[in-house]
């Protein structure tokens, strides 16, 4: 039994900005959301919790690494304004770590992105470009490469989908947190695709780890009915950091089933969610039901906040 006053020792020292806060998220196992028939197998589900970074996504991480190799390759400098296109939390993630280090940041999104995504980034001090919804992220991806082109000088375009500082964040820190949380024990690996950054950097680091370790990619089931942040990759730009020949298996998820998991989550678990980690909890259901002993782990991208004034959590 966890008795609340036992600490460890990470807290113990002051940290110079906020950055330091990105990563080391915590490794939940789930209990009472687990399905009975899983339940009776010698499986162990875990949930990576990534609404622990200090901008409250997985986002921080590749956010983080993406400027500050711009500013120590020299590119970025303290005259240009940080620009790229997001449906939301790598715009928070940008806005937070730009701000940490004094850099102006501009955003291009989908005008559909939820209020709370919008709000969060004005708090942070950055300007949002407003596109087409019905363009979804490519619409943005779009506007922002006309704008750089118009104004070469202003910008400094961070281009998260083909930003090889987006997988490697997650190559030196998501996966050597989750290979010495679960003692090497992982059997399979579960993330949703948005730029493909999380499942294409930590799958390639936990395959050097132990190539037995299987790496799923989760995307929406259909091109129209979106779950916010992931891809649906056969109809979009399709993202350069992304290889689907590293993935093992993509798995089409719903979004239906995808609100149900993420609703499970907190109501059984008390661990609140946004829908793409709903998304992820629902592959590793699928994968667990296939199997007979393993430990997966998958990624909750994000907290449930950021979604209350939509359907996710719009409910009676
Ligand atoms: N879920 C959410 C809520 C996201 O914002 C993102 C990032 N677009 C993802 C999943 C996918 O992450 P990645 O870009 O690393 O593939």
């Amino acid at each position: 039994m966890w008795i609340l006053g036992q600490h460890d020792e990470s807290y113990r020292k002051t940290r110079k900005s906020v950055l330091e806060l990105v990563g080391n998220t915590p490794l939940v196992e789930l209990n009472r959301s687990l399905p009975e028939d899983i339940k009776k197998k010698n499986i162990k589900i875990y949930a990576k919790l990534e609404s622990y970074n200090p901008g409250g996504s997985v986002k921080d991480r590749p956010a983080t690494r993406m400027i500050l190799e711009a500013i120590n390759s020299g590119k970025l400098t303290k005259d240009k304004v940080i620009i790229d296109a997001t449906s939301g939390n790598t715009g928070i993630a940008l806005a937070m770590v730009g701000t940490a280090l004094g850099y102006q940041v501009e955003l291009a999104m989908p005008a559909n992105v939820s209020e709370e995504r919008k709000r969060i980034i004005k708090a942070f001090g950055a300007k949002i470009h407003f596109t087409n919804p019905l363009e979804s992220t490519d619409g943005a991806i779009i506007y922002v490469r006309k704008l750089v082109e118009k104004y070469p000088d202003k910008y400094y375009y961070i281009d998260q989908y083909n930003n090889d500082a987006n997988w490697k964040a997650h190559f030196d820190s998501t996966a050597v947190e989750i290979w010495n949380q679960t003692e090497g024990k992982i059997t399979h690996f579960v993330a949703g695709i948005g730029t493909g950054g999380t499942v294409m950097g930590t799958g390639r680091r936990l395959k050097i780890f132990n190539p037995n370790i299987q790496v799923i990619g989760v995307q929406p089931d259909s091109p129209f009915h979106g779950i916010e942040g992931l891809k649906y990759i056969e109809t979009s730009i399709k993202p350069g950091i992304f290889d689907e020949n590293r993935l093992d298996r993509t798995m089409f998820i719903g979004t239906d089933i995808a609100y149900q998991r993420a609703r499970e989550l907190s109501r059984l678990e008390g661990i609140f969610v946004g829908q793409s980690s709903g998304a992820a909890f629902e592959a590793a259901i699928r994968i667990a039901r296939e199997i007979e002993e393993g430990v997966i782990v998958f990624i909750c991208p994000d907290g449930g906040e950021k979604y209350l004034t939509t359907a996710l959590y719009d409910y009676e």
